[in-house]
């Protein structure tokens, strides 16, 4: 799961990356609102950690730039201005949520959970597809019932196509997905997460749609 971060404090960017990293996300740091806009008119991310006072262009612009892109992205607004004007401005301007500075990460993260979840349409905090149920909290997948032991990066392929469930993935949109720009990937290393959920689940859970990508139904 791939997070754009947009935050010109360094000490505090640098520990919201640090905390969502811990937290299993792929984070992309941006310092100032027009590099953020670029950034979000390219790149797949599942959700945007956005404060609202940037140099270039403030937050509620690249908030509005968004929105008027027809983006449904989720974002969370953060800010140290809390009056109930700002809370408005801030959600009548497309923020899905709102965060006062200083927040817990554990809470940001909790936060940003909900939002993906409740973008993709799952009722439940846990995802169910094809007798996999996955429980993006806890990091824990079950496999008809049976709890199934997965390396970080194989829980979040398997996250990412039961999120697209019914979609057919190319491994260059998973890649987009998974990976964080510098992050170092190897060139067959969604095939080899994707070989070792096929031997860890059920063979025929995930399907090659033959030079096109990979699904789940
Ligand atoms: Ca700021």
């Amino acid at each position: 799961m791939r997070i754009l971060v947009v935050e010109d404090d360094a000490l505090l960017g640098d520990a919201i990356q640090a905390g969502l990293k811990q937290a299993g996300y792929a984070v992309d740091w941006l310092q100032d609102g027009l590099a953020a806009d670029q950034a979000l008119t390219t790149e797949p991310y599942a959700a945007v950690v956005l404060d609202w006072g940037l140099p270039r262009l403030s937050g509620i612009e690249v908030l509005q730039r968004l929105r008027q892109r027809k983006a449904d992205i989720p974002v969370i607004l953060l800010t140290a201005r809390d009056t109930v004007n700002d809370r408005i401005q801030g959600l009548d301007s497309g923020a899905d949520d709102y965060l006062i500075k200083p927040f817990d990460m554990g809470e940001l993260a909790a936060r940003l959970r909900a939002l993906v979840r409740r973008a993709s349409g799952s009722p439940t905090p846990s995802l169910q597809v094809a007798g996999v149920e996955l429980d993006p909290a806890g990091h824990q997948v079950r496999y008809q019932g049976q709890p199934v032991e997965l390396s970080s990066k194989e829980f979040e392929v398997l996250h990412t196509l039961m999120l697209n469930a019914g979609r057919v993935l190319s491994r260059g949109q998973l890649e987009e997905k998974l990976y964080a720009w510098g992050d170092e990937v190897e060139s067959n290393a969604v095939e080899v997460h994707i070989h070792h959920l096929r031997r860890k689940l059920a063979p025929g859970l995930i399907e090659t749609i033959r030079g096109v990508g990979y699904l789940i139904r």
